[in-house]
């Protein structure tokens, strides 16, 4: 029998309206009305994963990786429209949507190339059991909830999907109000491979609503969670899911220093971190959102900076005009960066390109900071916009310990030619990755695991310790030989406690007087036994 988290008992969540109203962030225009589904609706569709989760964990990794191979070419085949997709629900440009793609492409390839290897049973040591066999196996936890914010409304869904199907299990995926737009879409995506490879369409399901459906999904029962969002609302996540013991990874926000030093390739660092600021207009859990410039070459660095962000477009992706930076995809986005912006200026920043809201629609100018410091709210909390933020560093260690300076943990960077430096700095900054020379291209090497540390959050994705991520890591001990006389301990021998402490000392001291002082302890032992009458 299967033991799965009991359903918490739960009053109904608040009623919010019966649909999400979906607009273009970058021209207002209406894109449609999806469902917000009640928490009824999400335990039901929890028992449909849970019944077409049954027959797909038996399948074979080889049925499996047919399923992630049809994905791979419906996407590539549907680019261009999800792509556009993106760009209309998000309000990013199609080049930063691509970006979105490219990362999910390379994942379901990792995952048809090494997901198998990675979730075969594997044997280990069975130390002093020399007539046993030990190995570690990979079951399926059952179903695995998924709560996506809004930044990659594609990528946030496929990231934790690809490998919680790969490893055997079924995905209920709530999806940000957002960008629930897409939901409908994507929801395609899976149906049709799994359908097309006949096995249930119900292994995926996208659900879409409010935080109180997130909240529904928590308190469902299912057997994990992946939340990926906001700090706060982390939290919340963790509160709830300690009702049910459900466990939990979080992917939480980020505050991403990058280390330019004294003898970096300036054109390489600056455009890094354009790359780093920019990108879905700075809307990036890993954006470069603290970038330390050393004072030796501080100023080139603004001023090569500052000469590209100036001339740059932004707008409507998808209008008539090329553009290099979109939108905003939250509408409260553009206050908090404004807020975190119009702060440090009154503190003493100085903005020298941007710094202010742009026109006729969610959007905030591409933004040069400087002369920022950790007293201001900017080099604090998250920016989630399109702003260099830059801080003069004296040295490695003041580069260093400003890395630190931050209640977050989730990616880094360091520019230097002195590879040994490029070492010695990755090493001391505390983050759950560092890219030396470039910007967030762990996220492209698959195999690595990626999450934070501190307030981004615990627990991985990606690579082999994401795919085991999703399961239920199983110990298993079975006989190397046919040998099955008892261990009998009851009635307890009267040597036994004697015998077992010469033993510890025969088997774990270190030099041979102990060991030798051991055997004489078990010697001891079983001569007072064979003394002692009865
Ligand atoms: P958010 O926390 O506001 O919302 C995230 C999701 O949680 C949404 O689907 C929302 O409906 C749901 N939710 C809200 N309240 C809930 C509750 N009480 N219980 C369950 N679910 C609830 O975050 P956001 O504004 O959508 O996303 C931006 C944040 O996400 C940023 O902090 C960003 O850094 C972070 N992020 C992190 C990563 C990562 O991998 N570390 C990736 C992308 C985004």
């Amino acid at each position: 029998m299967e033991l799965h988290n009991p359903p918490l008992t739960l009053a109904s969540p608040p009623a919010e309206r019966a649909t999400i109203r979906c607009t273009n962030p970058a021209t207002g225009e209406f894109l449609g009305e999806v469902p917000v589904m009640g928490r009824d609706e999400v335990v039901a569709r929890l028992e449909r994963a849970r019944a077409a989760q049954v027959a797909w964990r038996e399948t074979s990794f080889a049925r499996r990786r047919k399923v992630l191979r049809r994905i791979l070419d419906h996407i590539l085949e549907h680019s261009d429209e999800l792509c556009r997709m993106i760009a209309r629900d998000a309000g990013k440009t199609l080049e930063n949507a691509t970006i979105e793609l490219w990362p999910v492409c390379e994942a379901l390839r990792w995952n048809l190339a090494h997901a198998e290897r990675a979730l075969r049973p594997q044997s280990v040591s069975s130390g002093l059991l020399v007539h046993k066999r030990a190995r570690v196996e990979y079951h399926p936890l059952g179903v695995i909830g998924v709560i996506c914010p809004w930044n990659f409304p594609l990528q946030n869904v496929l990231a934790p999907a690809i490998p919680a199907l790969m490893a055997g299990n079924a995905a209920l995926i709530k999806v940000s109000e957002w960008t629930a737009w897409s939901a409908a879409r994507i929801q395609r995506i899976f149906s049709e491979a799994l359908q097309a490879e006949g096995h249930s369409v119900d292994l995926v399901q996208l659900l879409t609503g409010y935080g109180p459906t997130g909240a529904a999904l928590v308190a469902s029962g299912v057997d994990k969670l992946v939340f990926t969002g906001s700090m706060a609302n982390g939290k919340r996540v963790l509160a709830a899911s300690a009702e049910t013991l459900t466990p939990v990874i979080l992917e939480l926000g980020g505050k991403d220093p990058m280390i330019v030093c004294d003898d970096a390739d300036l054109e390489q660092a600056v455009h890094n971190a354009l790359v780093g600021t920019l990108t879905s207009a700075g809307q990036l859990c890993m954006a470069a959102e603290r970038i330390y410039v050393f004072d030796a070459v501080y100023d080139r660095f603004v001023a090569l900076a500052a000469g590209i962000v100036g001339g740059l477009r932004q707008g409507a992706p998808l209008g008539p005009e090329r553009v290099d930076v979109g939108a905003m995809t939250m509408p409260g986005q553009v206050d908090i960066v404004e807020r975190l912006v119009d702060d440090a200026v009154a503190r003493g920043a100085r903005a020298v390109v941007g710094g202010k809201r742009g026109a006729g629609g969610q959007f905030f100018q591409p933004t040069v900071l400087v002369d920022v410091d950790h007293s201001m709210a900017i080099m604090r909390e998250e920016t989630f916009g399109p702003v260099l933020a830059i801080m003069r560093a004296r040295d490695e260690q003041d580069a260093i310990r400003l890395a630190n300076d931050s209640a977050y943990g989730l990616s880094s960077s360091v520019f230097t030619r002195d590879r040994a430096r490029g070492e010695r700095i990755a090493r001391q900054i505390v983050a759950g990755s560092t890219v030396i020379n470039d910007f967030a291209m762990h996220y492209m090497a698959q195999g690595l695991p990626f999450g934070g540390v501190r307030g981004s959050g615990f627990g991985r994705l990606n690579g082999p310790e994401g795919l085991r991520g999703m399961c239920n890591i199983k110990a298993v001990v079975a006989d190397r030989l046919p040998l099955h006389a008892a261990l009998k301990m009851y009635p307890v021998d009267p040597a036994a406690y004697d015998t077992a402490r010469g033993l510890f000392k025969v088997l774990y001291s270190a030099g041979l007087g102990g060991r030798v002082r051991g055997l004489v302890d078990v010697g001891r032992a079983l001569v007072k036994r064979l003394r002692r009458p009865g």
